[in-house]
């Protein structure tokens, strides 16, 4: 029953980099932006250790602190943080609505989606049964609890090799299976991971199996090109293969492409529903860093704040001329 709904002019759902920019150039033009955090306030930067690549942070910053300035700078220019999570939404009523928690109806003139994207896993069933007992996806969240222990990380991007350093940091010893001959990571990151002492990199290696019943004891490796296979006792399995959008939501709304990313116009973030603009890693597959991801939500708050003065004041018919997007 749709008994509660709220009526806001600008809805934003996300709190990454996209979504608190968003609010902050939003609250500036008055639009008075209602912020729902989702499940993971802050969102993945949360979950990392340094940004050295922000501009504005000579000496660098730790993600978490970050997230929190940025938090803290949306609040101050008036945006309304709440806790709460986008579970459904309907772009087919005009004001659009979305629903918060399950049962909240919020209606809005605009709204921002900046939802990001999450972890990908490699789909094995004792991923699944043994994630939070030594199967993992973030380093950072949980190195800690295996402290002066080995451990494993599969994946040769980025990610990858900034979260095998943590752990090296922290752990005894870093198994590091990449599955081709060499790394997608930056120079300067393979460089550093291959330099570490207590990391070993495992070329055309394949994890096949975590093994254990309670928790993880070992993981069963397959080399690719050799077919042989190897058993590897660890205390855990970091995933760090990449990322996928959060768009399952919106599924059947918005076009997507193949892999879930929301389309947008070129040179905006107007979705193909009037009033409705994505930002940041969910309709980002190609840069995916905070400060793009920052730079998108400004667009998006520019574009919603364009959308909702054409509500406001639209443009007779007959003074209607070609535009850019023509
Ligand atoms: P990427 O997509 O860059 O890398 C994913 C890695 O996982 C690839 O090496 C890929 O292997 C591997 N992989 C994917 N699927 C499997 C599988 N099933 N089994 C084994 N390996 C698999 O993701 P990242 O999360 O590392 O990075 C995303 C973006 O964020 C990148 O643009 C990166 O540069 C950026 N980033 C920047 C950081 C920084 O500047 N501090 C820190 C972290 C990320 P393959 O190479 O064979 O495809």
């Amino acid at each position: 029953m749709d008994t509660k709904t709220e009526h806001v002019q600008c809805l934003i759902i996300g709190s990454g980099p996209a979504g608190y920019t968003a609010a902050i150039y939003a609250a500036r033009a008055n639009l008075k932006p209602v912020l729902y955090q989702g499940i993971q306030p802050g969102g993945q930067l949360t979950i990392t250790t340094d940004v050295e690549n922000y501009p504005g942070y000579p000496d660098g910053i730790q993600g978490p602190d970050m997230m929190i300035d940025f938090e803290k700078q949306a609040k101050r220019m008036g945006a309304d943080i709440r806790y709460g999570l986008a579970t459904e939404v309907n772009f087919f009523t005009c004001p659009l609505k979305v629903q918060i928690d399950e049962e909240k109806w919020i209606s809005a003139d605009s709204i921002i989606l900046a939802t990001g994207a999450s972890a990908k896993w490699l789909g094995l069933e004792s991923e699944h049964r043994l994630n939070g007992y030594g199967v993992s996806a973030c380093a950072v969240c949980d190195g800690f609890f295996f402290k002066g222990k080995e451990v494993c990380i599969v994946g040769a991007g980025d990610t990858a090799a900034e979260e095998a350093l943590y752990l090296s940091k922290i752990c005894s010893f870093v198994h590091m299976f990449v599955r081709r001959h060499e790394m997608r990571a930056s120079k300067i990151m393979q460089q550093r991971v291959l330099e570490t002492k207590n990391i070993k990199v495992y070329w055309n290696t394949e994890l096949e199996e975590i093994l254990g019943d309670t928790k993880t004891e070992a993981v069963r490796i397959i080399n690719n090109k050799t077919g042989e296979k190897t058993e590897i006792p660890v205390s855990a399995y970091f995933a760090a293969i990449g990322h996928q959008p959060n768009s399952e939501i919106f599924k059947g709304w918005l076009d997507m492409d193949e892999s879930g990313y929301v389309k947008t116009l070129p040179g905006s973030t107007k979705t193909n529903i009037e009033g409705v603009f994505a930002a940041g890693d969910l309709q980002d597959k190609i840069y995916r860093q905070a400060v793009t991801a920052a730079g998108s939500g400004c667009m998006a708050a520019l574009d919603a704040e364009r959308f909702l003065s054409m509500l406001e004041h639209p443009v007779p018919s007959d003074h209607l001329g070609v535009t850019e997007e023509e």
